[in-house]
């Protein structure tokens, strides 16, 4: 059996299309959100226009879902703190970044008046300082952009390796190892990175299909496993990482 969990990050338009796909397979999932970005109304994607020169995911601009809309969109779902705006720890000083770390989960926990312990790294970057000073905060987790074969052992909660990106040319064997060892299988990404391709959806629809389908996957949230106490386990297998 495996623990499967899933979260995707930055609040952006492409999760509606995402979250229909999630129902559709009985999928939980956690998102990322950075509260300080989004503005009161949606903000569409859209493909870059000539002379366009401001970020983007292969000419996709992602768009933003809007403020009003959050908690109708993300209903059913987990939300948990990216930072007020995407902070990024080791860019950001660090009393800033813990600051915006915190400001994002309050605001998250009063728009939806739930607990939200939970936190992923802007860009994926962290320090150990800032990983002890979350925790003293009560993140349960915090999530990195590394991979892991043995998620959440062995290693500091707050600096939470999932198993891979959603796209990685291994998922399905990373899954099976994960299995075979009664262990997490955790993917992460961006629902922008499927930009408007057909075939980039219908990719992850087969995952989530084939996660549905395998009666040994059980869809957890992150905050149902206790990721201190995992953290003091050591992995059966000692594997090296990809
Ligand atoms: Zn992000």
């Amino acid at each position: 059996m495996a623990k499967v969990m899933q979260c995707w990050d930055d609040g952006v338009v492409n999760d509606i299309r995402l979250i229909e796909l999630l129902r559709k397979y009985n999928a939980k999932a956690t998102f990322n959100l950075n509260p300080g970005l989004h503005n009161d109304e949606r903000l569409e994607a859209r493909w870059g226009e000539p002379g366009y020169s401001g970020w983007s995911c292969k000419g996709y601009i992602s768009g933003k879902i809007g403020k009003h809309e959050l908690v109708e969109i993300y209903n059913g779902f987990n939300v948990a703190s990216h930072c007020w705006r995407h902070e990024t720890a080791g860019i950001a000083p660090d009393d800033q970044f813990i600051k915006a770390a915190i400001d994002a989960r309050k605001f998250l926990e009063d728009l939806f008046q739930r607990p939200c312990p939970g936190f992923a790294w802007p860009c994926g970057s962290y320090t150990e300082k800032l990983a002890d000073a979350l925790q003293t905060e009560g993140f349960t987790y915090g999530r990195t952009t590394e991979n892991s074969l043995h998620v959440g052992k062995g290693t500091h909660p707050l600096i939470l390796h999932p198993s891979c990106h959603f796209q990685h040319y291994d998922f399905y064997e990373k899954y099976e190892k994960a299995k075979c060892d009664n262990e997490i299988f955790y993917f992460w990404g961006h629902s922008y990175e499927m930009l408007d391709s057909e075939g980039m959806w219908n990719q992850l629809e087969m995952k989530l299909k084939f996660l549905h389908d395998d009666p040994d996957a059980v869809w957890y949230n992150l905050d149902e496993i206790n990721w201190l106490e995992l953290s003091q386990e050591q992995p059966i297998h000692a594997t090296t990482q990809r």
